[in-house]
């Protein structure tokens, strides 16, 4: 038995993030994955994906009662998303912070959606709001084999 190990293995959390139909129309996929790059997270899942109806429904099932559910469906499904999974002890606080808040004109300046975007319904990113819910998100938009486990070369220079 390993403690150090153990808590070691604790730190590790993982988050699913999304560039959304409008921020892939919009031209905003690299402005986006370079933030969470250049902030010093580990990318461990990419990829651009035409959402079907069931998967939305099923990624926002919490959802599903919100009068406003059926227009968001329609807005995930209504072109290719950009599916990422990231890595980091904090990465899931730290990316909804990176994000912003849910409405774009509350978000702060500097963040994703305060920004480039202006309307809820047109918030170009989402990213999971718990630890469970990264696993959980993950694991739904993610198969097996599409992520990759790997140590970045900047690893030694992020984290003493
Ligand atoms: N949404 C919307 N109208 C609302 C609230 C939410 O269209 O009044 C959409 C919006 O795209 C949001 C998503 O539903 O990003 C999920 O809502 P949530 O409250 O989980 O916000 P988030 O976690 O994305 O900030
Ligand atoms: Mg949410």
């Amino acid at each position: 038995f390993l403690p150090h190990l153990v808590a070691s293995m604790e730190q590790v959390e993982e988050t699913y993030i999304m560039v959304k139909p409008d921020g892939v129309q919009r031209g905003l996929v690299g402005d986006i994955i370079s933030r969470f790059e250049k902030k010093g997270f580990k990318l461990t899942g990419l990829k651009l994906f035409q959402c079907p109806k069931d998967l939305a429904e099923e990624h926002y099932k919490d959802l599903n009662s919100k009068p406003f559910f059926p227009k968001l469906i329609e807005y995930i499904t209504s072109g290719p998303v950009v599916c990422m999974a990231w890595e980091g002890a904090g990465v899931v606080a730290s990316a909804r912070k990176l994000i912003g808040s849910t409405d774009p004109l509350q978000a702060e300046p500097g963040t994703i959606r305060g920004d480039l975007a202006v309307q809820t319904g047109r918030n170009v990113v989402h990213g999971s709001d718990s630890p469970e819910n990264g696993k959980r998100e993950i694991g739904l938009w993610f198969k097996e084999g599409e992520l990759c486990q790997w140590t970045p070369a900047q690893a030694q220079w992020l984290r003493e």
